[in-house]
């Protein structure tokens, strides 16, 4: 095992007045680069620029997220002395392997909370026209301005807090796996996947109201699930069959955000586990997660069609493959558990 965690984390309501001694304290160098959107730039990243008076930075606006694209990015990453991820989860990715290519640390500055993908060494890329995972690198910092998370729109926040709950089934999966002899399960890791799910659940009001309180819970709750993650190697701790579901509709371009769809699955894999799908259900719809696929725009037949297809998206062991779902056995599960 050669495992790196982020050693510094910056967590406050407004960043602004804090980030360059951050940065200084850190010891990367003075040359940076922000890799973000032209909104966000104009938005954030040119008032932390103001900001940090002891530094020298370009940016990087990328038009996609095509691997090519990204190994000429490296090579204009190669000539700064650090990297700075700042926005959503594209710019997050970009940055990360753009660092990892070009040997540089990069931090990782997120404007929302989508996802638990913040820490994760991987990558999410495209791949003329396949969104891959690729190796990359973790983050040696992470910054979350608070106000800035705030006031994205709430459907991230939701979709990041579901994203956390699918953990509930990605754990069972992984003890089946275990019990069926597939692969060994780690509880340390297993448990910090866990706590972050439990600490979603106990604080749904406080993450609908988006209080400092709540965005903290949930920020700390997917550092959580990366660290889990990250220790263990893949991303095993923190998905099962409930995120074959999403990738399945994923294929089928269903357009929900992955938090959203995770979600979806969790009830559905809850189900097939013979566990509470219906506590499930009430803490999403507490977190004002869609339950139903009419609520994602996900179409009756997209939403069949992921469930068939999903034991197959990759080679994970779960429930799904204890059971045959053809297309009328997804309908029955579909109809059960009220998604359609
Ligand atoms: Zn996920």
């Amino acid at each position: 095992m050669n495992i790196s965690l982020p050693y510094k984390m910056l967590i406050e309501r407004d960043v602004s007045d804090k980030v360059n001694d951050f940065f200084l304290e850190l010891g990367l160098g003075k040359r940076c680069v922000f890799v973000c959107t032209q909104n966000i730039r104009q938005t954030i990243a040119d008032k932390i620029k103001h900001s940090m008076k002891d530094f020298d930075i370009d940016f990087i606006e990328p038009e996609s997220t095509q691997k090519a694209y990204l190994e000429d990015i490296a090579k204009d990453v190669k000539s700064y002395d650090f990297v700075v991820g700042l926005g959503g989860g594209k710019s997050i990715d970009i940055a990360k392997y753009a660092a990892f290519l070009a040997g540089k640390e990069w931090v990782a500055f997120p404007t929302i909370l989508s996802h638990d993908g913040v820490v994760s060494s991987r990558a999410i890329l495209d791949d003329d026209g396949s969104w891959i995972s690729v190796e990359a690198k973790e983050p040696i910092a992470v910054i979350a301005d608070l106000d800035t998370i705030k006031n994205a729109p709430y459907e991230y926040i939701a979709a990041g807090a579901g994203d956390l709950i699918s953990n509930i089934s990605a754990v069972e999966d992984w003890r089946l796996a275990a019990k069926e002899g597939k692969e060994a399960y780690h509880t340390v890791m297993a448990k910090l996947s866990l706590l972050a799910a439990e600490a979603i659940e106990e604080h749904t009001d406080d993450i609908k109201a988006r209080n400092d309180h709540g965005l903290e819970i949930l920020l700390w709750s997917l550092l959580c699930a990366g660290f889990a993650m990250n220790i263990y190697g893949s991303s095993r701790p923190c998905s099962g069959s409930e995120h074959n579901i999403s990738h399945a509709l994923d294929r089928l371009n269903s357009g929900a955000l992955h938090g959203e769809q995770v979600a979806l699955g969790t009830i559905i894999s809850v189900y097939l586990q013979k566990g509470d799908w219906k506590k499930i259900k009430d803490v999403l719809k507490k977190l004002g997660i869609p339950t139903t696929a009419k609520e994602l725009n996900i179409g009756r037949q997209t939403i069949i069609k992921a469930l068939v297809k999903a034991r197959d998206v990759r080679d994970r062991y779960t429930i799904l493959n204890k059971h045959e779902i053809n297309e009328k056995k997804a309908e029955e599960i579909l109809k059960k558990v009220e998604i359609i």
